[in-house]
């Protein structure tokens, strides 16, 4: 009814309006998470197809929000990009995975996701150098997880930042290989050490034959290039018997682990010993 006033209006207030109230609010909780150490960097290992043994941990980023609960990157990371926030918080994850894997046996590799702000930001070498130092991490024991989006932006700035990388020591995998505008020339381009095959692929795999055969050929083209494999998202027994048939030599996936907080991954190592 008319006279129903304000609440009555603002229940039907549209949705695009509620959102943009939610967004709003988020991007000041964003804002202060750091500050309030909100963050938390969930693990999940990596294992090599022949051995079995794990080869490193992907750190994961979540938020602990005080009131929304654990939240996953997917629901923050894309603001975090379009407010720059992404770069400090970035910087965060850097030296907490560091510091993380000098905690765990030395033989064991540590990757990070990098988004395309933070990898375009004038900052990078400085936060990644830094974050190396502070931990004493050995510059090999650290992987730098990146997406083609990366390489459609600026490619003479890209490749130059690339190299810069590699001079520092890292290693550099090429993640969600295969989705989005992924050219094979990116392979031949970029001095990627590993290339992470989607898990969209991976989820046919002993279904279809199309998946089979897409997976197959990556793993080939890589090995030729002299480039790793990995695979993401093995959910059962058949994806692996598949993947090691194919000759792919590492796989990560909720088969052997979900990403689990800091404190577990000891455990997670002995668990998987005798997997
Ligand atoms: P991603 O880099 O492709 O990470 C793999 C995602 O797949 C993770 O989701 C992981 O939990 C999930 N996953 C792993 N194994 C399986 C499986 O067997 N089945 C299924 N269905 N999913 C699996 P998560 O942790 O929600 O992360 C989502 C995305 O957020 C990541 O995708 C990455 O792009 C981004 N992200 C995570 N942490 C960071 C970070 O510290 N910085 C940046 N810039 N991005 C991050
Ligand atoms: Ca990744
Ligand atoms: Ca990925
Ligand atoms: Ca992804």
């Amino acid at each position: 009814a008319k006279g129903d006033g304000r609440s009555c209006f603002r229940f039907f207030e549209p949705e695009m309006d509620v959102r943009m109230q939610l967004r709003r609010g988020l991007e000041t909780d964003l804002r202060q998470a750091l500050a309030a150490a909100e963050f938390e960097l969930f693990y999940q290992p990596i294992l090599d197809v022949g051995s079995r043994a794990v080869t490193s941990f992907e750190a994961l980023l979540r938020w602990r929000h005080p009131e929304r609960g654990l939240m996953p990157p997917d629901r923050f990371i894309p603001l975090a990009e379009e407010t720059g926030l992404i770069v400090p918080i970035g910087e965060w994850v850097l030296r907490a995975a560091c510091a993380e894997a000098m905690r765990w046996p030395a033989h064991l590799h540590v990757a990070v996701n990098l988004s395309p702000t933070q990898f375009a930001s004038r900052g990078l070498l400085e936060a990644i150098t830094g974050a190396l130092a502070a931990s004493g991490l050995a510059p090999h024991r650290l992987e730098l997880e990146i997406t083609e989006t990366v390489m459609l932006k600026d490619s003479e700035a890209t490749l130059s930042t690339l190299h810069r990388l590699k001079a520092i020591g890292v290693r550099i995998a090429m993640d969600d290989f295969g989705t989005g505008y992924s050219s094979l020339s990116y392979l031949q381009r970029f001095p990627f050490d590993k290339v992470k095959i989607d898990r969209s692929f991976i989820r046919n795999l002993g279904q279809t034959r199309e998946s089979g055969a897409i997976v197959g050929a990556v793993v080939d083209l890589c090995a030729g290039l002299g480039k790793g494999a990995t695979a993401e998202g093995v959910e059962t027994p058949e994806q692996l018997e598949e993947l090691a048939a194919k000759g792919c030599r590492e796989v990560q996936g909720f088969l052997f682990s979900r990403p689990c907080p800091a404190a577990e991954v000891a455990g997670l190592l002995d668990r998987l010993r005798s997997w």
